[in-house]
């Protein structure tokens, strides 16, 4: 009788364990895979950083920086397309020279997830970390790469050259027309900081000229024949301050003169001004933004110029931040050794073309610890940062915690659907 219990528990305890196996997900596909894909691949992207801070080629010019890139992503197994082609207003000869597209399919059909990479310097070289950005990404690109046989989707990477400089529309937002993104389920990027962050604000943003033409006469002998277009823009300037004491807190309106007139004894026959507008969320920068628009028709009004104004065909939309995306990322975070208390919000906040793709498709973005508390992004010691062994450990955390969570939405359709109705709960809240 004993006997035949102990047999009859051990076959019932081996159907457990066969279960318990099958449940696990296929064969040769586990998130242990991922990081441990990662920590090979560790010392190689170490070098691609290290190499793409050497070059600290600035926007546009990022062409040995994307070429090392589209040879490592091919390495692993990725299909690589360069050279893409864009609006031709955008990018010179409507081609992104720096961009690149990278694929990799698994196994049958399934989501689609997007890492996205950034490796654009600055005059100063790479003081807002770029680098570690692209190489964040391709840590993750790595891990995904070792279990996509065995994982439905699919895993695009793609490459944005000329973040720094995206408020013209050369970087995501020409790829974004071009349609490089078309079928991305989730979107996911990293940014090197003072702190681990999964603060999503950008400042929506949209600039203006405004050119007013008078009319030129002698400004002593025959001031009454003139027509004064620097008065155009002095109202202009007069009437967009008037204006601030009834904008929140966040708006954000700068304007320059670029032009003035030529000479003081001249009325000038040609002013222009220059100004940006920025608010946490589109619909309040669009609305503060058509007052300024307004402030400058009144002064055309006013002083009788003709006011020359054409909308510029780009503006930087804000984030949209998806509670149940940002979970997921904080929990991978959590487990890979980095505590809550270690979160912190910003309290200012400038302006990114990552807000046009987190504001058409469900996007995170990831702040992770390279520099000191307090360190400015775009400084000389965020640069000298980017480059060390302590900001490399963090970047590998950071590989870790996108590739993790790109698993679940690639793996986990009830988790993919929570961020997809997060994203347009959000979206429809937006500024309200
Ligand atoms: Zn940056």
């Amino acid at each position: 009788m004993s006997r035949s219990v102990k047999a009859s528990t051990v076959g019932v305890l081996g159907v457990l364990m066969l279960l318990a196996f099958l449940s696990a997900g296929p064969a040769g596909a586990s998130p242990d895979q991922i990081t441990a894909a990662i920590d090979q691949a560790s010392a190689s992207c170490r070098s691609v950083s290290q190499q793409i801070w050497d070059f600290k080629e600035l926007g546009q010019q990022e062409v040995k920086s994307s070429a090392l890139l589209k040879e490592e992503l091919a390495k692993l197994g990725y299909k690589v397309t360069g050279d893409l082609k864009v609006p031709a207003d955008l990018v010179k000869d409507g081609i992104a020279k720096t961009a690149f597209k990278a694929e990799m399919a698994g196994k049958g059909p399934g989501p689609t997830i997007t890492l996205m990479l950034e490796y654009d310097a600055l005059p100063n070289g790479h003081s807002c970390g770029h680098n570690l950005i692209a190489t964040s990404g391709l840590l993750a690109a790595a891990g995904l790469a070792k279990v996509m046989k065995d994982t439905p989707g699919r895993v695009m990477v793609i490459g944005t050259p000329d973040e720094e400089r995206g408020s013209a529309g050369g970087g995501k937002v020409a790829l974004l027309e071009g349609g490089y993104f078309d079928g991305t389920d989730v979107v996911f990027a990293t940014h090197p900081g003072d702190r681990w962050s999964l603060d999503q604000r950008f400042l929506a943003m949209k600039r203006a000229t405004f050119t007013f033409k008078g009319k030129s006469a002698h400004a002593a002998q025959a001031p009454h024949q003139g027509v004064n277009a620097l008065r155009g823009v002095l109202l202009t300037f007069n009437c967009v301050d008037s204006i601030r004491e009834h904008v929140r807190q966040d708006v954000r309106i700068h304007g320059i003169v670029t032009k003035g007139g030529t000479a003081v004894n001249v009325v000038p026959d040609l002013a222009q001004a220059e100004f940006a507008c920025r608010a946490l969320d589109t619909a309040t920068m669009e609305d503060a933004y058509n007052r300024i628009v307004n402030c400058a028709k009144a002064a055309e009004l006013g002083i009788g110029a003709t006011l020359e104004f054409k909308e510029p065909r780009v503006a930087l939309k804000a984030p949209i931040a998806v509670a149940p995306l940002l979970g997921e990322v904080e929990s991978k975070l959590v487990a890979l050794g980095i505590s809550k208390g270690q979160f912190k919000d910003f309290n200012e906040f400038g302006s990114s073309d990552f807000g046009m793709v987190s504001y058409a498709y469900p996007t995170v973005n990831l702040w992770f610890k390279t520099a000191p508390d307090g360190t400015a992004l775009h400084s000389d010691a965020m640069r000298e940062a980017a480059n060390t062994d302590e900001a490399w450990k963090a970047t590998v955390v950071a590989g870790k915690a996108l590739a993790l969570s790109a698993y679940d939405m690639l793996t986990q359709p009830a988790k993919l659907k929570a961020v997809q109705d997060g994203f347009k709960e959000a979206k429809a809240k937006e500024g309200k």
